[in-house]
């Protein structure tokens, strides 16, 4: 039976070259806007935008003041890797239960942060309000500053209700968050060197644009936030420019950072190897480092085409194949289109949690007429679309990857739970490897290819019949 689009969400779906008509609007796309009530959003909550951007600060302590529930977020989800403390990797929460709803959780959380700087001693605490403090009304930020005062070490209010806006709005929390902690130490002299913002060093990435600056001669002052520790954090606005590599959560931050604390800022993205490429240059050329200019073009001839030699031998394995992709930021999206069409793989649907206008008209000039383009897509829609324009693999994360293995096609994790680093020249080795190796798996014969599912259990039935049948003329 035909998906019907609901009413609220038609103009949130776009197919390129689809002037009317259909399930799609045809005239731009709305987006950056709260979800359509009772449509089951693939977008994380308030919170969660928030704990996506600042868990990955290794040293710091992270309090979710809320009932349990809102704690499973935590670093098993969200598998960014640290060169130096573990106390990251740990969830604490106060546990609200009736009785604190009632009576109101704010005393609650005072003993919560007593315990954790009696047992850790952190340098840091945030303390991360969720739904239910939200309507109660505890006053967080009056009990991190009574905490700052008490232990003297820095504890931060993150403000974000799950129902209190979008994904973004928790970025933008968890931004205003970084700029509380660096606010007092903003008027450093400056110092050689860059920032890099939005990078959350999942399987390592970070490590590799590190090591590719360095052999640049660019140091690297801070890391916001993959592997940051809170005495480099507070190095930030030393810096002579911050590299925004994820966009849609650390724009809002790399504006702040320009205005209040002199620090310019350029977007790059590390993923594929035109991307790589001239992100290098392009961090050379902003600097106005002849050195740096040397290095990076060094670095290209020799990792980028090492890249580019080993994706050519995987090219005929792609021949015809057709990608989904649905990722939380318009950046992304547009970078793994890039990797796609580099691969010979064309992405007939598109789509993401939290785009932005812009994002979205660089991607429909980047895809063929009759690719569909979502914005803050539900299971159906991903799941008539990704069937409708025969997609053979689904580009997501963990909320996507039962979607695609339910409807028998190949899924690569790009979100916070990949296991290969997936950035720089390294990565696109990763991707080669990982999109071939599920793409081409001989399981989706047993799937795709036949009429029914009926047809499918046949098939894998006459097969274990077979193997049977094999065995015991064996014995
Ligand atoms: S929506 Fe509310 S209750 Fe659910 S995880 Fe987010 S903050 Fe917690």
């Amino acid at each position: 039976m035909a998906m019907e689009i609901l009413e609220e969400r038609r103009t949130s779906i776009k197919e390129k070259g689809n002037k009317g008509g259909g399930c799609c609007s045809g005239d731009g796309l709305r987006c950056d806007t709260a979800s359509v009530a009772g449509s089951v959003s693939q977008r994380a909550c308030v919170y969660c935008g928030a704990r996506v951007v600042l868990n990955p600060i290794t040293d710091a302590f992270h309090i979710v003041h809320g009932p349990i529930g809102c704690a499973s977020y935590t670093w098993d989800i969200r598998g960014s890797l640290t060169s130096g403390s573990e106390l990251f990797r740990n969830s604490f929460s106060t546990d609200l239960q009736e009785k604190d709803i009632v009576f109101g959780g704010a005393e609650k959380l005072t003993r919560a942060i007593d315990e954790a700087v009696a047992n850790y001693a952190p340098k840091l605490i945030f303390v991360y309000a969720t739904c239910i403090v939200g309507v109660i009304g505890d006053d967080v930020e009056a009990v991190c500053r009574n905490a700052e005062k008490k232990h003297g070490i820095r504890v931060i209010a993150v403000k974000a209700p799950g129902f209190s806006g979008t994904k973004s709005t928790g970025y933008r929390m968890a931004c205003n968050a970084l700029v509380q902690l660096m606010e007092p130490h903003k008027e450093q002299p400056k110092i050689k060197g860059v920032n890099i913002l939005g990078d959350y060093n999942l399987a390592g990435e970070m490590w590799i644009i590190r090591n590719y600056l360095r052999e640049m001669g660019i140091p690297i002052v801070a890391t916001l936030t993959g592997d940051a520790a809170y005495e480099t954090l507070i190095k930030a606005p030393a810096a002579q420019l911050n590299i925004v590599q994820c966009a849609g959560s650390m724009m809002y931050l790399a504006h702040r950072m320009e205005d209040e604390m002199g620090v310019p800022w350029m977007r790059a993205s590390f993923f594929g190897v035109e991307d790589t490429s001239t992100a290098l240059r392009q961090v050379a050329e902003r600097l106005n480092d002849d050195y740096a200019k040397r290095k990076a073009e060094a670095l290209i001839s020799e990792r980028g085409a090492k890249a580019e030699a080993f994706l050519e031998q995987y090219k005929p394995h792609f021949v015809g194949k057709k990608a989904a992709i649905f990722v939380g930021g318009g950046f992304k999206a547009i970078s793994l289109i890039r990797q796609f069409n580099e691969m010979g793989i064309e992405t007939v649907v598109v789509g993401t949690q939290t785009g932005k206008p812009e994002d979205y008209e660089i991607i429909s000039s980047l895809v063929n007429p009759g690719t569909v383009i979502l914005d803050d897509a539900n299971p159906a829609e991903l799941e008539t679309f990704m069937k409708q324009k025969g997609a053979d693999i689904l580009v997501g994360g963990v909320k996507e990857r039962p979607l695609a293995y339910k409807l028998g096609i190949a899924f690569c994790d790009h979100n916070h739970e990949r296991k290969h680093a997936l950035g720089g020249f390294e990565g696109v080795e990763n991707f080669t490897r990982e999109v071939n190796l599920s793409i081409n798996s001989p399981v989706w014969q047993f799937t795709r290819s036949s009429a029914s599912f009926a047809e499918a259990t046949q098939a894998q039935a006459s097969l274990v019949r077979e193997a049977l049948a094999a065995r015991a003329a064996h014995f």
